[in-house]
């Protein structure tokens, strides 16, 4: 397992955080969408997270909880692990989530940050991209809202955030691992 995140990448990633928040809240505000009350959260769809630093910044947040809490979680998430084991087509929620809210919605990795609202990025060969918002934004935002989140400045920035945090760290493979992978195997 790595060495704890340094504290100047945290507080890059921090800063990052905060300017991929930025964006979605404009969005969402310009079009009249509130991620609110949702039916169908996406914190039951499966994702697996790229990203070393994300998940030692997740594992720091984590660090912070009684040691009965994190217990809990790591058992909740064994038990996601299994259940999508069992049935491929299982849709557990994700071990985070609590009373339809995130324990640890500040530490929340990028793509739990920038889902919901229509996004656009372009790939590094200069490909654009497009991609729609949740089913529950296109519900509650039947028109075209014309605005779109421009994921590539955030997307950029955190492979360069990654690329640093592994030169520095020394780890060699990337990361492909789930939230409840991520808790149910590491000792946080
Ligand atoms: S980390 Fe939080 S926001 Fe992301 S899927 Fe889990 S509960 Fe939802
Ligand atoms: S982003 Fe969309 S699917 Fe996810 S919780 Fe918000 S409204 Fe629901």
């Amino acid at each position: 397992m790595p060495a704890p995140l340094p504290p100047d990448l945290a507080a890059a990633l921090e800063r990052l955080y905060a300017a991929m928040d930025a964006d979605y809240a404009a969005v969402a505000s310009a079009c009249g969408f509130a991620c609110r009350g949702c039916e169908e959260t996406c914190c039951r769809s499966r994702f697996e997270h790229r990203t070393w630093i994300e998940f030692l910044y997740l594992r720091q947040a984590l660090a912070g909880l009684p040691g009965d809490r994190r217990d809990a979680l790591r058992a909740r998430a064994r038990e996601v692990l299994a259940a999508r084991r069992r049935d491929a087509a299982a849709s557990p929620a994700c071990p985070l989530l609590e009373a339809d809210r995130c324990l640890l919605y500040a530490a929340r990795p990028m793509i739990c940050r920038l889902h919901g609202v229509p996004h656009r990025f372009t790939l590094p060969d200069g490909t654009p991209r497009e991609g729609p918002g949740c089913a529950a934004f296109h519900r509650r935002v039947p028109g075209p809202c014309g605005e779109r989140l421009d994921r590539t400045p955030h997307y950029t920035a955190l492979a360069r955030l990654e690329a640093e945090c592994r030169r520095r760290l020394g780890i060699p493979q990337g990361l492909r691992r789930s939230i409840a992978a991520m808790l149910a195997a590491e000792a946080v």
